[in-house]
């Protein structure tokens, strides 16, 4: 379906968290989008149809162009499988799926059905981040690090899901930190992992990653999710420029503690225009790098069993 003329007209499905923190707002600012139905089993949407499931939706509003898939990850697959063959656009949040194969599956999916699927990693549209990568293509660096700790409590509070098989527990924020790195370092691999998993959950409270790059460039990640006080989401890199660190999740850039770039975010802002963009362009983007570095934490990474942990 090609949305040439005027505002996509778009639904947006699992109206939770994130959808009413950036979604909405988002959406409601962009002349680009008319939303026109939501689908949640808990949730709704004012002043506009809600319904149960997907496919009442597709049913019942078949002038629907493109969807915004925002459930947890574990239950994103039939629902953009649904969405792709109804020929409609998709928007999937981050993490795309709960594995990269079924990720690979809607990617053909889309292609098949002539319509555009949108794998968003919203940090990677965070203000500093293109003068990161702009700053690192120009420097030799000679070692990096990634430390993403916050405290889970405060961000995902009795969110289950999230420490679900497929939930990603610690990775859940820690891909977003994946989502930047994949973008602005060279390529690299995971050399070993250790994950710390809480003796009473299914996903990892920690996870202690190295990687390097084909070149031997070494890079570490250090995820916890037991982090009072301060957080941290930093990206830091040793370089022949100056020692280089991108923080606050890819708000704030400094250079030999000089601050270089530092704006206010507006991360769904530009996710949705991205999105108008390539639906317009008759394209899809799907990057499935951050998602395949988590899969190969889990396949290499040592498992060890800490204190039990309840929210
Ligand atoms: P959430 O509030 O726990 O869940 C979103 C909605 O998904 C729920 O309100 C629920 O709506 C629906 N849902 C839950 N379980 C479901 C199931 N088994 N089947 C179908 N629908 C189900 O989570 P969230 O924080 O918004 O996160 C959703 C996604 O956004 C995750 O992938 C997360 O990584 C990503 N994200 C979150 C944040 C954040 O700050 N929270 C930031 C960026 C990205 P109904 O029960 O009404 O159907």
């Amino acid at each position: 379906m090609s949305s040439n003329n005027g505002p996509i007209k778009l639904g947006i499905v699992g109206v939770g968290k994130i959808v009413r923190d950036q979604h909405l707002p988002a959406v409601a600012k962009d002349g680009d989008y008319r939303l026109i139905a939501a689908t949640s089993r808990h949730g709704k949407v004012d002043d506009i149809p809600n319904f149960p499931t997907i496919e009442a939706m597709l049913d019942s509003v078949p002038e629907l162009e493109a969807v915004s898939l925002c459930m947890p990850p574990q239950y994103r697959y039939d629902a953009a499988r649904t969405a792709l063959i109804a020929k409609k656009h998709v928007f999937l949040e981050k993490p795309p799926g709960a594995t990269v194969s079924e990720v690979e599956d809607l990617k053909r999916l889309a292609q098949a059905n002539g319509v555009t699927l949108f794998a968003s990693w919203h940090s990677r549209y965070a203000p500093a981040v293109e003068a990161a990568r702009t700053f690192l293509s120009s420097a030799k660096i000679s070692s990096a690090a990634i430390v993403w700790k916050e405290d889970v409590r405060r961000w995902h509070p009795n969110q289950d899901w999230i420490w679900a098989p497929g939930g990603f527990g610690v990775f859940d924020p820690g891909i977003n930190a994946l989502s930047i790195v994949t973008h602005i370092l060279p390529a690299m691999f995971i050399t070993s992992a250790v994950l710390d998993f809480p003796e009473n959950r299914a996903s990892p409270v920690a996870a202690h990653v190295n990687f390097r790059t084909s070149d031997g460039l070494p890079v570490t990640m250090e995820l916890d999710w037991l982090q009072t006080g301060p957080q941290s989401w930093d990206i830091l890199a040793d370089t022949d420029k100056g020692k280089m660190v991108l923080s606050g999740g890819g708000t704030r850039l400094a250079v030999d503690g000089k601050v270089v770039h530092d704006e206010p975010e507006a991360e769904y802002p530009q996710l949705y225009r991205r999105f108008a963009e390539i639906v317009r362009a008759g394209v899809s983007d799907v990057d499935l790098a951050p998602l395949q570095h988590v899969a190969d934490a889990f396949m290499l990474g040592k498992r060890n069993v800490v204190e039990a942990f309840f929210d």
